[in-house]
């Protein structure tokens, strides 16, 4: 994460990367510049050794493909796309796999501007998003469902969510991939429809989804991957021919990564094992001390699966640690949830998740508002709920804070 994909010879001996904050690049000769074009627009096979010229930056640029290259580390990817944001990185891989009159499917609850994109968005295009639960085995039960609702359109994609909002429920993708086989059996098998996992909560550290039976995986690069809560980025990661469609897109819509947050994300890059190691041994730590609280009525946290759930054996086979996202409820619904945060000083009320700081939210009504009654009843995202994102700060500093405002309860 220091040096992967930088030589300092380029870069008049630079330690760093340099900040590229440049528009356009001036070509060697004319005749490089055409060589550069006839690679980017895949006019010829590249020749041994040769590499893509730099062109212009909505195409390329070295902060941007220097992140990619130490991103696509991480998972054991081929290649990496950068985003302008992570909901930048799904809309576009979405629209690049999909065409009018398809379906796909997706794992619920899904982050709202994702569900928003798939449920309002989408449908405009003539696609059609149908829902299947996260948190529980898949069946064939659910899959003669899904079959229903299909009504005879092409399964296009499947996006996965695991573990999901707020409540950490966890997918088993071999289930989706199982599901996706089935669905597919009599389409034409040349058209790829990838499985897409949405990696944001547990990624990079805590689980490789390509390892799993993933084609793509998402990120919000915003979270734990900045972790300084100063960028909005996003990325998908695969195969080079996997990616070359979505990567295509993105020149079209011009949603790729600036510069500069490319510039941030390597900062952020070379400290994300120490940072997030720190914030789940904390974590580990709080979700216990939560658990045997008398304010508190319930606690979401992987580790806390316990033994004889069915969750427990895809937590166990597909991932590398539990992270550092707990959602805890407390007594007295909505009001004792806002006492609560409202007297907590260290950490504080906002959304997004993953930095460096402790932070709380309610996803009642706050990320998770926009649901109906019945679907926060049914995913279990209850009045008395918090989401919790656990920080680097000192323990003893982030449970004094818990103590205090769980007092009154
Ligand atoms: C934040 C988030 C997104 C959206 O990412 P942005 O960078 O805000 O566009 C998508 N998925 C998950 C799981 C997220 O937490």
């Amino acid at each position: 994460m220091m040096t992967f994909g930088y030589k300092t010879s380029l870069s008049e001996g630079a330690i760093k990367c340099p900040l590229f904050q440049t528009s356009t690049f001036v070509f060697e000769s004319a005749q490089k510049g055409k060589e550069h074009f006839e690679l980017a627009y895949g006019l010829r096979e590249p020749k041994d050794g040769e590499e893509q010229g730099l062109i212009y930056s909505r195409l390329n640029n070295p902060d941007m493909e220097i992140l990619e290259d130490r991103l696509a580390v991480w998972d054991n990817a081929e290649a990496c796309v950068s985003f302008a944001s992570g909901l930048a990185g799904i809309t576009t891989t979405i629209l690049a796999y999909t065409k009018p009159g398809d379906c796909i499917i997706y794992t619920e609850p899904l982050y709202g501007g994702t569900h928003h994109f798939l449920e309002h968005e989408l449908k405009k295009w003539d696609v059609h998003a149908i829902a299947i639960p996260a948190g529980v085995r898949l069946t064939s039960k659910h899959e003669k469902r899904v079959r229903e609702q299909m009504d005879g359109r092409a399964l296009a994609l499947a996006l996965v969510e695991t573990p999901a909002n707020p409540t950490n429920r966890l997918v088993d993708l071999a289930d989706v991939s199982n599901m996706i086989a089935h669905l597919t059996a009599d389409q034409d098998p040349k058209r790829r429809v990838p499985l897409c996992v949405d990696n944001t909560f547990l990624g990079p550290l805590f689980m490789h989804p390509l390892e799993h039976g993933a084609d793509i995986v998402l990120y919000s690069a915003t979270k734990f991957i900045g972790e300084h809560s100063d960028v909005v980025a996003g990325a998908a990661l695969g195969d080079a021919d996997v990616l070359m469609p979505i990567r295509t897109l993105r020149t079209f819509l011009g949603n790729m990564l600036s510069p500069m947050d490319g510039w941030l994300l390597m900062r952020s890059l070379e400290t994300l094992k120490m940072r997030m190691s720190i914030s789940q041994q904390n974590a580990r730590v709080v979700a216990q001390w939560l658990k045997d609280h008398p304010a508190v009525t319930h606690v979401h946290y992987l580790d806390l699966i316990p033994a004889n759930h069915p969750m427990r054996d895809v937590y166990d086979r597909q991932c590398l640690g539990s992270g550092s996202l707990i959602a805890f409820e407390v007594r007295g619904g909505e009001s004792g949830a806002f006492a609560c945060m409202d007297r907590m000083q260290l950490i504080k009320t906002a959304v997004s998740l993953g930095g460096t700081e402790s932070l709380v939210e309610h996803p009642a009504s706050m990320t998770h508002a926009g649901m109906s009654t019945e679907d926060k009843a049914r995913l279990g995202v209850t009045s008395g709920l918090i989401r919790f994102s656990v920080g680097v700060e000192c323990v003893d500093d982030i449970l004094a804070d818990l103590s205090n405002a769980l007092a009154h309860l």
